[in-house]
């Protein structure tokens, strides 16, 4: 009988047994998760205990509301690790208030927008060809559908965030919030400044570090928590939580945020995944978890020199964060052409637009990566390196005898670091 005890730490759900199609799919997955080198930059490895955790004991009940105000009974446990969860939260960001319930970023956004807009309001966020997220604003999303959003870029000489810009468009088009923070910027954000410009018009802060959250828990980044009116982030990216959101806001906005989720936006919460946010939270407060962030920002800086080598040129110079983003085009390859050749040989990377980029979205001219799978895994400078170089025979020579020769190197890596 196929095996998909691998993954988790609790027993084999004797219900696969019966179910060995399914089982088959989910080995398989295991296989593949621990042969190749993941370089994705929303990816992480969850903690052990998370994974212990998902599924268990909370995992089918009902606790529509909040602690103390529930429309079910039997809610003590659920009360009680919520509680744990927003303390954690609020202590971990030195927060007045935080919500745990978000089952996703896009939710946690989702509601903070309907928090503090209405319908039809315009907004100023980064725009999603210089690095945007499609809850910025996207028209395939709600919020390009249901707000006028208008989009701020980057400079085209350094790649970075023109505040001056930024300034200049708020003065326009008068939003009712503006938006900071992407899913595509490996810079540090002012948010001092983007305060300094909200205020001038007006408008609401809406801080989303959904990517760098876990550097802004270790201090590796600044906070938008004392500059921003809301923060948005997930637990599933830098935090090695389970998949879902987290919103933060001053006490002043407690009452309206929390509407804005339940009963709002989103019906009973997963409390598996709430209790697994507290495991997360909790540990993301121990030095170890600072270590991590910082040997993760480190990774990155000595990934970005080795690709600059190889001629994958990292925008802006190169990285403050996890994220390498880099521009494909002085190797006379697409984005998309890298993605393909490197994940051929084991190698997990992401196509990306590069700011004024001319190539199609589906092709895109850059290149993202991030290092926080690969430090949670142990992997140091020398990984970097060594990926960097493998990344290099793949560009160099796309036939399939590379790719097996890279994909045997990739391999044997990860035998060494083994998930
Ligand atoms: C990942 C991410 C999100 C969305 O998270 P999901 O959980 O996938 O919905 C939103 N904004 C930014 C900047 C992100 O990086």
């Amino acid at each position: 009988m196929a095996v998909v005890t691998r993954s988790t730490d609790r027993p084999a759900a004797p219900v696969l047994g019966d179910d060995p199609a399914l089982a088959a799919l989910l080995d398989a997955e295991d296989e593949r998760r621990r042969s190749q080198l993941h370089l994705l930059a929303g990816e992480n490895l969850s903690l052990p205990g998370v994974r212990a955790i998902l599924g268990g004991a909370l995992a089918d009940k009902y606790a529509e509301g909040y602690p103390g105000h529930r429309h079910h009974t039997g809610c003590a446990q659920a009360d009680a690790v919520e509680r744990l969860a927003v303390d954690r939260a609020r202590t971990l960001f030195g927060a007045e208030h935080a919500n745990v319930q978000p089952n996703s970023g896009t939710a946690a956004t989702l509601a903070a927008y309907a928090a503090v807009l209405r319908p039809g309001d315009a907004v100023l966020a980064m725009s999603l060809a210089h690095g945007g997220h499609l809850t910025h604003g996207s028209r395939a999303n709600f919020s390009g559908r249901w707000f006028d959003f208008h989009g701020y870029g980057v400079r085209r000489d350094d790649g970075l965030i023109d505040l001056d810009q930024v300034l200049e468009l708020a003065r326009t088009v008068r939003p009712k919030a503006i938006v900071a923070g992407a899913i595509s910027y490996p810079r540090a954000i002012d948010w001092a400044g983007f305060r300094t410009v909200a205020d001038e018009v007006g408008a609401y802060l809406v801080a989303d570090v959904s990517q760098t959250i876990g550097l802004v828990a270790a201090g590796v980044l600044e906070s938008p928590v004392p500059y921003a009116d809301v923060v948005c982030g997930v637990t599933h990216k830098l935090l090695r939580g389970p998949r879902g959101g987290l919103l933060l806001c001053r006490s002043a906005l407690a009452e309206r945020l929390d509407r804005a989720v339940f009963p709002f936006t989103q019906g009973g919460p997963a409390m598996d995944v709430v209790a697994a946010k507290a495991l997360a939270l909790g540990a993301a407060a121990a030095p170890e978890f600072t270590a991590y962030a910082q040997e993760t920002v480190a990774n990155a800086r000595t990934l970005a020199g080795a690709l600059d080598r190889i001629g994958l040129r990292p925008l802006t110079g190169g990285t403050d964060t996890h994220l390498v983003t880099t521009d494909a085009r002085g190797l006379g390859l697409t984005g998309k052409e890298v993605e393909r050749r490197c994940e051929a040989a084991g190698l997990l990377v992401g196509r990306c637009a590069v700011p004024f980029d001319d190539a199609p979205p589906a092709a895109a001219s850059g290149v993202r990566l991030g290092t926080a799978r690969a430090t949670a895994q142990g992997m140091g400078p020398a990984q970097m390196e060594q990926s960097a170089a493998l990344i290099e025979r793949v560009l160099a020579d796309g036939s399939p005898e590379q790719a097996g020769a890279v994909a045997r190197e990739v391999r044997s890596l990860l035998q060494r670091f083994p998930v």
